[in-house]
C-alpha cells in the first residue's frame, strides 16, 4: 500500500501491521506528513471540537536523586542552580493560576527526597480544599505503590510518568544501570491499577531511537491504554552525557503526535514546551497535528530559568501562565480556543461508568 493509503487505513481502523507502521515511520515525504497531520487534526476535532485544555505547570523542585543521561537537572550536574519551592509558594502559584482560569494544576519536579508523602499529602489536600473545582496532577517520578496510594487518597487524580522508550536496550542508553525500564513500567501499572488517570510518553529523536524503538512505543501505548501521552523533541543539554547529540526534529515530533492521535482519538495529548522551544510555531503545528492540551508555566517567574531540563527551554510569551491572552490569540489564529474546564480524559469518564 502507498503511505497515503496507510494513513487512510489507520484513520479508519486505529491500527496497522508492524511493517505498515514502520513504512510510515520511515517515510519522510513532506506531503505525507501534511496528509497524516490533517487526518489526525480532524480526528482530534471530532472528539474535542477545536478546543484546547490548559494545565498550569508548577515546577516544585529541581533537586533530583536520579541521573538520567539527557536531563539538565540530573544529580551529577554540579552546575545546576538548585531550588525547592515552599508550600506557600506552591499554594500561591495555584491561587494565581486559579484566578487566571486554570482548573488543573500539575506539580512536577525532580525526585527530591524532601517531598515525602508526609509533606505532599497535606499540600494536595489543601489545594483540593481551596480549589475544589480544580484537578491536581503529579509528575514526580518513580515512587512506591504505597506512596501512589497515599497521594491519590489525599486528592491527586492524575499522574504523568513518561516511559521514555519501550525498548529496554534503548532505555539503558538513556539511563544509568540503577534505573530500569521494567521498574518504570511497573510504576505505570501500579498507577493505573490504583485508578489514576495515567500518562506515559517519550522524547522524539533521543539518541539511539529508531523506527523499531518507536514502533515499540506505539505498541506499548496501545497495550497500556494511557489517558494521556506526553511527547516532545529531545533537546540536548550541554551539561549532560548526551549533550552533544542533535535535537529531535519538528517534523518527526509532528508525525508521532499524529500517529498517536490516530491510534487513540480520546487521548489527552499535549503540544509540549519542548515543541514550542524548537519552533516558534511549534505549538500551533502540534495542535493542527492532533494535540489538544497545552501546559503553560505557572512556576514563580524567579525560578523558571532554573528548571532547565534542556537548553533554551521556553517559559515566556504564550508559554507563561500570566499570558493566557497570548495563548488565546495564537489559538484564534488557527481557529481554536481555550477550554477552561478540568479536562478529564474521556476514556476515564467511560471507565468510571463501567466500574460504579
Ligand atoms: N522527575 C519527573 C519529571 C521529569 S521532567 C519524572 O521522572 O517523571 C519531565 C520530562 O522531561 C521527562 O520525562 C523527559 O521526557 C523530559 N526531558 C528531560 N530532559 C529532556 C531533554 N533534554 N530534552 C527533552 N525533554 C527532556
Amino acid at each position: 500500500m502507498t503511505s497515503t493509503e496507510l494513513v487512510d487505513k489507520l484513520f479508519a481502523a486505529g491500527d496497522l501491521e508492524d511493517r505498515e507502521f514502520l513504512q510510515l515511520l520511515e517515510d519522510d515525504d513532506p506531503a505525507l506528513l501534511d496528509y497524516l497531520g490533517e487526518a489526525a487534526g480532524s480526528q482530534a476535532r471530532a472528539v474535542f471540537s477545536a478546543q484546547i485544555f490548559i494545565r498550569g505547570l508548577i515546577e516544585i523542585s529541581n533537586i533530583c536523586l536520579r541521573d538520567c543521561y539527557y536531563c539538565g537537572i540530573r544529580k551529577s550536574n554540579r552546575k545546576a542552580s538548585r531550588y525547592r519551592l515552599t508550600k506557600e509558594e506552591i499554594l500561591g502559584a495555584a491561587e494565581y493560576g486559579y484566578r487566571a482560569g486554570f482548573r488543573t494544576f500539575v506539580l512536577q519536579g525532580g525526585e527530591d527526597p524532601y517531598w515525602t508523602d508526609e509533606r505532599l499529602c497535606p499540600l494536595i489536600s489543601e489545594m483540593r480544599a481551596s480549589f475544589p473545582e480544580a484537578a491536581v496532577t503529579l509528575s514526580l517520578g518513580e515512587r512506591s505503590p504505597e506512596s501512589y496510594r497515599r497521594l491519590k487518597a489525599a486528592g491527586a487524580e492524575r499522574y504523568l510518568l513518561r516511559h521514555e522508550t519501550a525498548d529496554p536496550g534503548h532505555f539503558a542508553r538513556l539511563h544509568p544501570p540503577a534505573q530500569t525500564l521494567a521498574h518504570r513500567l511497573k510504576c505505570l501499572d501500579e498507577l493505573r491499577a490504583l485508578g489514576w488517570q495515567s500518562g506515559c510518553g517519550f522524547m522524539v529523536g533521543s539518541p539511539g531511537q529508531s523506527a523499531r524503538t518507536l514502533l515499540q512505543d506505539l505498541r506499548y501505548i496501545q497495550a497500556f491504554r494511557p489517558h494521556m501521552v506526553g511527547i516532545g523533541p529531545f533537546i540536548p543539554h550541554p551539561q549532560t552525557p548526551l549533550g552533544r547529540y542533535p535535537p529531535g526534529s519538528l517534523k518527526d515530533t509532528l508525525k508521532l503526535l499524529a500517529l498517536i492521535r490516530l491510534i487513540d482519538p480520546y487521548l489527552l495529548l499535549p503540544a509540549t514546551t519542548a515543541l514550542a522551544t524548537i519552533d516558534p510555531a511549534g505549538r500551533q503545528k502540534g495542535i493542527l497535528a492532533g494535540a489538544n492540551v497545552v501546559m503553560p508555566n505557572l512556576s514563580p517567574p524567579g525560578v523558571r530559568a532554573k528548571y532547565d531540563l534542556y537548553e533554551h527551554k521556553k517559559s515566556d510569551g504564550a508559554e507563561a501562565a500570566e499570558h493566557l491572552d497570548k495563548l488565546a490569540e495564537e489559538l484564534a489564529e488557527i481557529a481554536y480556543s481555550i477550554n477552561f474546564g478540568r479536562g478529564d480524559s474521556p476514556l476515564y469518564e467511560k471507565e468510571k461508568k463501567l466500574y460504579v
